[in-house]
């Protein structure tokens, strides 16, 4: 049974406090961001690097694990938040490698809640209302359109959002390149062989009407790609 019902709750209670407090014990009252030597114990924050929600809040792994929780100062727990005025620069990365290389995984465990993701394969779902492997040719151009959107949303930094995920093939070199600088986003490569990927494909249960259309897809991405 959630013990704590709202935030509000785990913030006020006896969990929290103590748990805070034996931080602040071992860690000393200095800020962890700055080095800020914070005066008033009452000053110290506790902030959660994996973001605190209603669903996650009853998790201890997460709400009171020592790992997750940063002692900081109130001016950088506002630069953390994007907070009043302190508007920390947005980071974008392209993520990209073959079919079945673990692109999405990836983004998964390095993304914080309220990060902007961009994929074709999710715009898919969202208009289409089919699995994510199954594709119908004939939205490619809607799908595309918001695709492009989003793109130029990230281009000109717009939203509040703190990072940006791209995932996608993008196997030629130039075009990752042109659009890496046009994003000013790193690049970051998820390797996988042909072999592996092929091996995946076998190993997917949804993929087992489309082995030789998704064998096809890496058989593409391989021969068009440039280190
Ligand atoms: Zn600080
Ligand atoms: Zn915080």
């Amino acid at each position: 049974m959630a013990k704590f019902k709202t935030l509000q709750d785990f913030y006020k209670s006896k969990e929290w406090r103590i748990f805070r407090m034996s931080l602040i014990a071992e860690r000393g009252n200095k800020c962890q961001r700055c080095g800020k030597i914070i005066a008033r114990s009452i000053d110290i924050i506790g902030h959660h690097k994996i973001e605190l929600t209603p669903e996650n809040v009853n998790d201890a792994t997460i709400s009171l694990n020592p790992d997750n929780v940063d002692l900081v100062c109130f001016d950088c727990h506002n630069q953390e938040h994007g907070r009043f005025g302190y508007q920390k620069p947005k980071s974008v990365f392209l993520v990209y490698g073959p079919p079945l290389a673990g692109k999405k995984t990836f983004v998964r465990q390095q993304m914080k809640r309220g990060d902007l993701i961009v994929d074709m394969d999710r715009l898919y779902v969202a208009v289409s209302m089919l699995p994510d492997f199954d594709k119908p040719d004939n939205l490619f151009s809607n799908v595309i359109g918001v695709h492009n959107l989003l793109i130029d949303n990230i281009k000109t930094r717009m939203g509040k959002w703190a990072n940006a995920w791209v995932i996608g093939g993008y196997a030629d070199k130039f075009k990752r390149e042109r659009l890496a600088d046009e994003l000013g986003a790193e690049l970051i490569y998820i390797e996988a062989s042909r072999e592996e990927c092929y091996a995946r494909i076998e190993a997917d249960e949804r993929l087992q009407y489309r082995k030789a259309e998704w064998r096809g897809y890496v058989d593409k991405w391989f021969e068009q790609y440039r280190e």
